[in-house]
């Protein structure tokens, strides 16, 4: 019989990681940069993320001690690459996450929509623990860089909770103002 991984001793497969960054969402984040992404969006920022075989892999555990030893802060967002081709790993870290009282940002280059009607309990489990998600993929003709935490007009800065609440999509305004604590 084969020796089942404990949640958080399953790897997740890493391009980057940016330990404080102050523009990947709101207040202090740290942001798990994730190895892989089938979409391929032409323009995308971050081409050498879309490899499934390159990065390095780090379990949950390890990842979770460097967040928790920084009590700067405010939460933690999964960017990529695409995080939601490595749901079950990420579940297991945003439950520790989601338990340590930060918030959690993640992008998709996938809708929310697309995502729902996956029809997968580990894709839902980790889109209810979103405070926020920004959706879509990058579209190189809706450039706008005025735009905050996103590339493309497209792209839709989600709030999950009152998304949640409502049964219908809520958007955060764009307009987001550093002195409102948003998540
Ligand atoms: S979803 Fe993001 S990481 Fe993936 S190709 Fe598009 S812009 Fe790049």
């Amino acid at each position: 019989m084969g020796k089942k991984t404990k949640a958080e001793d399953m790897n997740i497969r890493v391009c980057g990681i940016e330990p404080e960054s102050i523009v990947d969402g709101p207040g202090f984040r740290y942001v798990l940069f994730v190895q892989g992404c089938s979409h391929h969006c032409l323009g995308c920022h971050n081409p050498e993320s879309w490899a499934v075989d390159a990065g390095e892999e780090m379990t949950v555990s390890d990842i979770f001690e460097e967040i928790k030893s920084n009590p700067n802060l405010r939460g933690v967002t999964f960017s990529g690459g695409e995080p939601f081709e490595q749901v079950e790993p990420l579940v297991s870290l945003a439950k520790l996450i989601k338990d340590a009282g930060l918030t959690l940002m993640s992008y998709s280059g996938y809708t929310l929509e697309e995502l729902r009607d996956r029809k997968d309990s580990a894709t839902d489990e980790l889109l209810d623990m979103l405070d926020m998600l920004v959706d879509g993929r990058y579209i190189e003709a809706e450039r706008n860089l005025t735009l905050v935490y996103r590339g493309s007009e497209n792209q839709r800065v989600i709030d999950m909770k009152k998304t949640r609440e409502d049964g219908k999509v809520v958007l955060y305004h764009s307009d987001f103002d550093d002195d409102v604590v948003i998540i």
